[in-house]
């Protein structure tokens, strides 16, 4: 590097960085940038004079030893040429307005040259005085907050070595000056290497021989497969703890309000380090070799020589460099070696010297009847004859680019319309874990309300069973008041009145449909049915009303059907039917004599035909005595002159009674029973006189005693019917 124009040696340990190293070194910063930024790093400067106070208060002014740069102002005050800026970061920190729990995590990160008084400062930019380093310093609330931000550093880490392309190996680290609790290096494996490095070829584990010794077994597979190898330390990370902000003060404050150390981690990126190393690694005895990621220019274009037969081509490579140089791989990375005062062979040995990856000849080929380019692909050691069209070639890769570019675009816009899909799904599923939740409470809010409210709806049948009771009470009352007419006139009104309501309700049903979620549609709903219910009540007690009145309408009319009778009986008692009134008032005397006693009640114009009976029965009994007295005169008489038929003596006595017109109307009804009184009576006045006959009675005679005994009979079951029929009516 120092003879091909990269970099100069200034003193021992320092160099000049040259434009092609300056570009390289500022190609590797992007690619660093670009991933510090990937984790959230923020970039910033810190002086590279440090008070050497803060580096007595770590304690490492005197453990750092004679490579420590240190120098005394004009104050006598001491400073330190940072090599590292672990004190002067905390230092910040510690300085600043409190750190919230919330403002962590932290990642700051500079680019600063560092130094260091090497006893022998050697191979170049792998070693010197001064030194060009990326470093980080995170902060973090917990010690497992850190180890996750350790973690994404260092996949930050290795994302920036594979984006390099030279092979390198991470292996376990010794914490050394730095100290903390865990470390890792990345080392470029060369020869020149200081570092002796153990890999494992089973499991590829590898250590530093600080860290495992020397022991071939594996520490991780514990196979005996440790193969050495040297090193080159490029990287270094380091979960420092609280080392440096627990003696510097740098604390945070934390959720509950009280301050807390912060958790630090530091990480190191040797920039110039990891220039020279991997050129190292890359390179040939004779000729440097630039990884693509970061050689000075990717592409060397060396047009034909000035006067030579190949410059009437030389538009060619101007034509060349335009294209690429407009071209989204190339842009801003061709160089065009104008030195043409030289030969083409001259600089192309320079440009396979310096290395850049891609040379392009405009030669002898170019005038060709077909031209082409010469090109050389250095890393991969092979040389290609591309033709003119090689614009038309670039076109499609760049088209190609453009593709992968939009894809990627697409890719991103893709990525994102994800996140956007995943954060819109979350939310959703927030809000239908929401949802549900407010319909559990609302569950058991409507099982509460319809609870209350079957228990209302309970005790409001209950009140109309009650009222239904009082209702049936009142008519029931009522009824007993003011008697059956009142009460159906009463209740006729109510009728009425609930028919206007009940019209009403249709007409309003008429109006709306009832909705059976409306309250007020159900209320109206409940009104109708409990009028239903009262109309239905009502109803029936109409009907047991109007039942009641048929009874007493029939009994009404049971009544004038006995009394008419009764007075059918009365008229044919009157009417002359009964016409031997002895005999009716013997039957009276033997069935009704007691009726006072039997609370028989004799009509009074029953009673007054009883009256006159008895009247009758007297003058009858007169009469009879006078027609004993004349029977026994004329008895008399026969014993004496002849020996008269008793049926004369009654022949005689039956026209006599007709002859008198005591009875104008009547006959004289003869009975076996009346006959046998008669014939008593006969032989009680007679004495044994009347035993002398027994009389022959014609058949004549017989059956006109029949027809009377008949008609007796017939008068008998009469008044037995009337009287039983006024005992009903008087009950
Ligand atoms: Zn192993």
């Amino acid at each position: 590097m120092l003879d091909r124009g990269i970099i100069r040696q200034a003193s021992t340990g320092t160099f000049y960085l040259l434009p092609l190293g300056q570009r390289a070194l500022q190609k590797l910063i992007k690619i660093v940038d670009k991933e510090m930024q990937g984790i959230g790093a923020q970039k910033l400067l810190l002086p590279l004079l440090t008070s050497g106070e803060l580096w007595k208060t770590t304690g490492r002014w005197d453990t750092a030893g004679p490579e420590l740069f240190t120098l005394r102002d004009r104050h006598d005050r001491d400073y330190v040429l940072s090599p590292t800026h672990e004190e002067a970061i905390t230092e910040l920190i510690a300085s600043s307005p409190q750190l919230s729990h919330r403002s962590l995590p932290l990642r700051l990160y500079q680019v600063t040259s560092k130094f260091r008084d090497e006893m022998k400062p050697r191979s170049g930019l792998l070693r010197g005085k001064e030194f060009l380093m990326k470093d980080l310093y995170t902060f973090d609330t917990t010690l497992q907050a850190a180890e996750e931000t350790y973690n994404a550093v260092c996949n930050a880490y290795d994302n920036i070595f594979r984006r390099i392309e030279v092979g390198y190996v991470k292996v376990m680290g010794d914490p050394g000056m730095i100290g903390g609790s865990l470390s890792h290096e990345y080392h470029y494996p060369v020869n020149v290497g200081e570092d002796q490095l153990l890999i494992c070829q089973e499991c590829n584990y590898g250590a530093n021989t600080e860290v495992c010794g020397n022991s071939e077994e594996c520490p991780q597979c514990k196979q005996p497969h440790m193969g050495h190898c040297p090193g080159i330390e490029v990287g270094h990370t380091f979960l420092l703890g609280t080392k440096y902000s627990t003696p510097l003060g740098a604390s945070y404050m934390k959720a509950d309000g009280k301050p807390s150390p912060v958790q630090m981690g530091c990480y190191g990126i040797g920039l110039t380090r990891t220039l020279a190393a991997a050129v190292e690694s890359l390179s040939l005895p004779d000729e440097l070799r630039w990884p693509l990621a970061f050689a000075p220019f990717s592409v060397c274009i060396i047009p034909p020589k000035d006067g030579s037969k190949e410059s009437s081509v030389s538009h060619l490579s101007e034509h060349l460099y335009e294209s690429l140089h407009s071209s989204t791989p190339f842009e801003d990375d061709v160089l065009v070696d104008d030195r043409s005062q030289w030969t083409i062979g001259r600089r192309l040995f320079e440009a396979k010297k310096t290395g850049y990856p891609f040379i392009v000849v405009v030669g002898k080929k170019a005038t060709e009847v077909e031209p082409l380019f010469e090109v050389y692909d250095l890393l991969q050691n092979i040389q290609l004859d591309l033709c003119h069209s090689i614009e038309e070639e670039i076109k499609r890769v760049e088209e190609g680019t453009l593709e992968l570019q939009q894809k990627a675009v697409d890719l991103d816009k893709e990525k994102e319309r994800k996140l956007v899909d995943l954060s819109h799904k979350k939310a959703q599923s927030e809000f239908l874990t929401n949802k549900e939740n407010m319909l559990k409470a609302l569950i058991a809010e409507a099982n509460t309300t319809l609870k209350k409210e079957k228990d209302n709806l309970a005790q409001q049948q209950d009140n109309i069973f009650l009222k239904r009771g009082k209702f049936c009470n009142t008519v029931r009352e009522f009824v007993e008041e003011h008697g059956i007419v009142a009460t159906l006139k009463k209740l006729q009104l109510k009728k009425q009145e609930a028919d206007k309501t009940r019209s009403a309700t249709e007409d309003v049903d008429d109006l709306y449909d009832i909705d059976e979620n409306n309250e007020e549609d159900i209320e109206l709903t409940e009104m109708k049915r409990e009028v239903d219910t009262l109309e239905t009540d009502l109803k029936e007690v109409t009907m047991q009303l109007e039942n009641r009145e048929e009874r007493q309408k029939a009994a009404n009319k049971e009544r004038e059907q006995l009394l008419k009778e009764t007075t059918e009986g009365e008229e044919f008692v009157s009417g002359g039917m009964i016409q031997d009134h002895t005999l009716a008032i013997d039957w009276i005397a033997d069935n009704v004599a007691d009726s006072a006693d039997k609370s028989v009640l004799i009509p009074a114009r029953l009673q007054e035909k009883l009256l006159q009976l008895r009247e009758d029965k007297k003058l009858l009994n007169q009469q009879c005595a006078v027609l004993d007295k004349q029977q026994q005169q004329q008895a008399a008489q026969t014993q004496i002159i002849s020996k008269p038929s008793i049926y004369e003596n009654l022949e005689e006595s039956q026209s006599f009674g007709s002859n008198k017109g005591q009875q104008p109307n009547s006959t004289i009804v003869t009975t076996p029973k009346s006959s046998k009184k008669l014939n008593k009576r006969v032989r009680g006045k007679r004495g044994g006189l009347s035993k002398c006959f027994v009389p022959k009675v014609p058949s004549k005679i017989l059956s006109k005693i029949k027809i009377r005994e008949e008609h007796k009979a017939q008068l008998e079951q009469d008044i037995s019917n009337i009287v039983r029929q006024a005992n009903k009516l008087h009950h």
